[in-house]
This record gives structure tokens, sequence and C-alpha cells, in this order.
């Protein structure tokens, strides 16, 4: 049961606030709960991979979608097969999820200037209708290919195309691809992967221009000194903690209009010193849950 004293306070500064940034990680996803199938984008969860991709668990080593990330020990045909599936079941067609809407009901409350930072590549923010102009995808986009060489900062490609071409001809049983579906850079005729930061060749200029929006909404609520500004961060854990967990402890460290609500099931501890002068809490309950419950008392 979530403290309910804690969950008015934190709804009081989402209320009160005149900016609000999003800071989402795997755990909001992994609460994104797809009606038909059943179960939420959980990278770590055996019995989601098994759900989404059972034929997978039979054809490979894989046990959970996390598995995928640095595997070498599949053939070029699996690989493509698998992450086109992949790829066109959750960022392209996972869909509106109740966890993501509860949020975007809590940004459009009052008319206030607010942001979305996340590492989820998943583009859960873009299927749930968030402002794309008001959004940075820290780690990429699975909806983009990009040259692994790379041959140019330029080699980014729509992923899109190439999976619609590569779709009808997956087999089911073998969750292979013919090799001339799997995509090479029109620009040099390399390897390519997705537009994710998996090693030195990301592209990470292809996010530039959300990069420097992002900046100019930090600068914009920070210099708001007499206004609140308030932090709703999601799931974010300790896998890569200094693109989003240590930054947004070092915010509300630093700057006394801010205020930080950390949802995490497994680490909500907060900064010490900004959590005596209470203007930052933890909540360990259940994402979906909490959202919600703030979401009806934000809009009451
Ligand atoms: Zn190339």
């Amino acid at each position: 049961m979530t403290d309910s004293t804690e969950l008015s306070t934190a709804a009081n500064w989402i209320r009160q606030s005149s900016s609000i940034l999003i800071a989402a990680g795997a755990g909001l996803s992994a609460s994104a709960v797809n009606p038909q199938y059943g179960v939420g984008l959980d990278y770590t969860s055996v019995a989601a991979f098994r759900q989404l991709y059972p034929r997978m668990t039979q054809v490979s080593t894989m046990r959970c979608m996390y598995d995928a990330i640095g595997k070498h020990d599949w053939t070029p045909e699996l690989m493509w097969g698998y992450l086109f599936t992949h790829v066109d079941k959750c960022r392209f067609n996972w869909g509106s999820t109740s966890v993501y809407q509860d949020l975007k009901q809590i940004l459009s409350n009052k008319p206030i200037d607010s942001f979305v930072i996340t590492t989820n590549a998943d583009g859960m923010f873009e299927q749930n209708k968030f402002d794309m102009t008001r959004f940075l995808s820290t780690q990429g986009d699975y909806s983009l290919l990009q040259c692994l060489k790379p041959c140019s900062q330029q080699s980014v490609y729509e992923a899109r195309p190439y999976i619609e071409r590569a779709l009808p001809h997956i087999n089911p049983q073998t969750m292979e691809v013919p090799s001339k579906y799997i995509p090479q850079c029109p620009r040099c005729g390399g390897s390519m992967f997705y537009c994710v930061r998996g090693g030195e060749w990301f592209i990470e200029s292809a996010f530039d221009n959300q990069r420097h929006r992002y900046r100019d909404f930090l600068h914009r609520a920070i210099d708001k000194k007499n206004d609140l500004f308030t932090i709703i961060e999601v799931g974010v854990g300790f896998n890569t903690p200094s693109v989003l967990r240590w930054p947004m402890d070092k915010l509300v460290s630093e700057f006394k209009n801010v205020r930080l609500i950390r949802i995490n099931m497994h680490a909500p501890d907060v900064p010490v010193h900004a959590r005596k002068e209470k203007r930052t809490i933890g909540f360990d309950g259940d994402a979906a849950q909490i959202i919600r419950q703030l979401r009806d008392m934000v809009i009451a």
C-alpha cells in the first residue's frame, strides 16, 4: 500500500508546477501491458518472451528479450528474422497502453512546459501520441537503421520499409529471414543495425535536434527559480545510471525549485539532503498503479 500522504504531496507538486519532466526507463515499458498479449514490454521477463515469441524459445538459446543484446551465437538470418519481428511488434504495433495514457493525462491537465526523456528505444511515447517535439530518446530508436561502420554520419535510414519487405518472408517455424532481406547500407553496401547505443558505431548525431530541445527545456525550467519544476522518474534503474538516474539526483540536489518523484519497484531511494528538505519522494510500488493514483489526484 502506497503512503497516501506522500501520494497527495506528489500530486500537489505536479499541480503546482509550471514545468514537468518525465524521465522514463525500462521499468515503465515493463508495466505497459498490451491487452492482446496480456504482458508488459519487460525485457527481462521469461514469461513475456514465451508469450510474445514462442518459436524463439525452440530455435534459439534466448530466454528473454534482453538476451538479444550483444548476442553473437546466431545466424544473420535468425537475428534479422527475430529483430524484424520484434521491432514490428513492439516499436510499431504495441499501441496505446494505460500507463502511458495516464502519464499523458498528467501532462495535459493544464498548460505547462513539459518534456520527456527516455532510455527506451521502443517508441512507446510516440505510439501513445505524446508531443514528439518535446522528446529525447537518449539511447537511439528502433525505428531507424544505420551503417555499422559507419561510412558516414548521414547513413541513417527509416527501418519501416526494410521491415515491411522482409516480414512476409520470415519462416514462422525457423524464424529465419532469407538473406536477401538482410539490410545493407545503401551508401557502402556494408552491414547495418538499428540506430541504438550498442557500441562506438552509434550515430548519435541523428538525435542532435532532440538533445538541443531538451537542453533548452532544462534551462527554461531551472531558470524560473520561483516556479516549481517537477521530475516524474519512472522505472529508471542502474543499467546505465549516468544517463538518467544520476542526472535527476543532481538536478534535485542542486536546484531548490526542483521536486523529484521517483517511482521504482527495486530502487526507490532518493538523495538524502533533498529528502530532508522534503523535495523528493520515492515510491517502490507498481508503476502503473502509482501513476494511475497520481493521475486521479492531479485531474480531480
Ligand atoms: Zn555505410
